[in-house]
């Protein structure tokens, strides 16, 4: 049961709800919105307060028929953000990119990872310490020698770090040593486990058991909410269907169906749900797509001899470009600092005697880049104009373009003169020049049908 209080209802009306709940022997969960007080009654005997609407300040009651309460939508209707170190996973904040390796193999190798994590826009940076691996003869992590090169490195990078705790007892270690305790999918269903992140004070990710339904997955987030933790983000990172092709089922319609169902911030694990590389991105651009508040994804710097999952982490350059595309498409902003800040940092840092003729240098070649973007866009514009002069010629009934020139083109872009560029990138510039060129085309042919005739 949920008790909405009136806007303005006073502390004494709210205290005296929470009294009544608790003294017919159940719990009252009060949550201070901006506007309203919301109360979730949970307990076994909900009826013994079925009359309590009667009491002053109260606006409505609602009667929770699904069977989690504090984890449901309606106890608290506009949503609810989690703070991990200094970000803020949830209601429509920045999509949050938590990454780094499948498990932490080194102190070097961690230090890594995060640097280049950091720098492209990683937010949070993750590592396992104590592995749950499916068999006893894989590595098992480095454990407690991993909570404390997670911790140093968070020191190092300001980073907040996330990890999985496999066991009841080790919470109180974890809360020292990391910021977010992680419920990975083999324990989703560890009541005690979840009884005791529930005490702690960190945030935690619970990952989808990969058997478990939406339903059990909330009820499991219950468990964590029931026990005085209300700072939980659920993770969807696959789930077992009869498909061999994937390492699992990555469930991207759990997405915008717990975002109807709950309150709590949702994010993937393209890395899990997928298990191979070059799976990683496009179901990552998918999760924010969807909508995802945020992103679990291996990486490491050297997938193919990684300890645990290499198959599914990407190398740095392969996080760099999700990134980048991250960025393109606007789910992650430009960040709090520029993209290669540490480059630059460099540059400075290293040679501050330098640092006028270095500026100086810097400062020639970036204006000869604008110059010669400018260049390049007066380029684009006069070759557009000639292609609409095509269409023109073509007549308006013709089919835009012609698809073995195009092809032709792109040959010819790829084994011109070479440089730093690789012919794909060529292909890909051409690509999206040709796509310009035909939507001008396309946009002229429109208006000269729609205005009248030329004489
Ligand atoms: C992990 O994230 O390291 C992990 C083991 O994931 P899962 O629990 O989803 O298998
Ligand atoms: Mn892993």
């Amino acid at each position: 049961m949920i008790v909405v209080m009136r806007p303005g209802a006073t502390t004494g009306q709210v205290d005296e709800v929470r009294r009544t709940i608790e003294a017919h022997g159940l719990q009252a969960f009060v949550s201070v919105g901006q506007e309203r007080t919301i109360i979730g009654v949970v307990g076994a005997e909900i009826e013994r307060v079925s009359h309590i609407g009667m009491l002053p300040g109260i606006d409505q009651v609602i009667r929770v028929t699904h069977p989690y309460k504090l984890a449901s939508r309606e106890h608290h209707a506009e949503g609810t953000r989690v703070r991990v170190g200094d970000v803020d996973v949830g209601l429509g904040e920045e999509l949050v990119v938590m990454a780094g390796p499948c498990a932490v193999e080194s102190r070097d190798q961690l230090r890594q990872t995060a640097r280049t994590a950091k720098r492209e826009g990683a937010r949070v940076l993750r590592g396992g310490a104590f592995k749950p691996r499916s068999s006893p003869y894989s590595f098992q992590g480095l454990g407690r020698q991993a909570l404390e090169y997670l911790a140093e490195v968070r020191e190092e990078t300001g980073l907040p770090v996330i990890s999985e705790v496999t066991d009841a007892s080790e919470v109180e270690l974890f809360d020292r040593y990391v910021d977010v305790l992680q419920v990975g999918s083999r324990n989703m269903h560890n009541f005690v486990l979840l009884r005791a992140v529930g005490q702690s004070r960190r945030p935690v990710l619970l990952k989808r058991g990969f058997a478990a339904t939406i339903e059990e997955w909330l009820l499991a987030a219950e468990y964590v909410l029931a026990s005085g933790n209300t700072n939980v983000i659920l993770c969807e990172r696959g789930i077992r269907t009869f498909e061999t092709a994937t390492r699992n089922t990555l469930d991207l319609s759990a997405v915008p169906v717990l975002r109807a169902r709950t309150h709590l911030p949702i994010v993937t694990d393209p890395s899990h749900g997928t298990g191979q590389r070059p799976l990683v991105a496009p179901m990552a651009l998918a999760s924010a797509a969807v909508g995802a508040d945020g992103l679990l994804i291996e990486v490491h710097p050297d997938p193919p001899n990684a300890r645990s999952d290499g198959d599914q982490s990407l190398s740095f350059d392969e996080f760099a470009e999700l990134m980048d595309e991250l960025r393109r498409l606007q789910f992650v902003r430009l960040g709090h600092e520029p993209r290669r800040a540490h480059e630059a940092t460099t540059i400075e840092t290293e040679a501050p005697q330098a640092a006028a003729p270095g500026g100086a240098a810097l400062g020639e070649l970036r204006s000869h880049i604008d110059t010669l973007d400018q260049r390049i866009a007066a380029l684009l514009q006069e070759r557009a104009t000639v292609a609409v002069e095509v269409q023109r010629l073509r007549g308006s009934e013709a089919h835009g373009h012609d698809v073995a020139r195009e092809r032709e083109l792109l040959e010819r872009a790829t084994s011109g003169p070479s440089g730093p560029l690789a012919p794909e990138d060529l292909t890909s510039i051409f690509g999206a020049i040709l796509r310009a060129s035909r939507g001008a085309q396309r946009r002229d042919r429109d208006q000269t049908a729609t205005s009248p005739r030329r004489p």
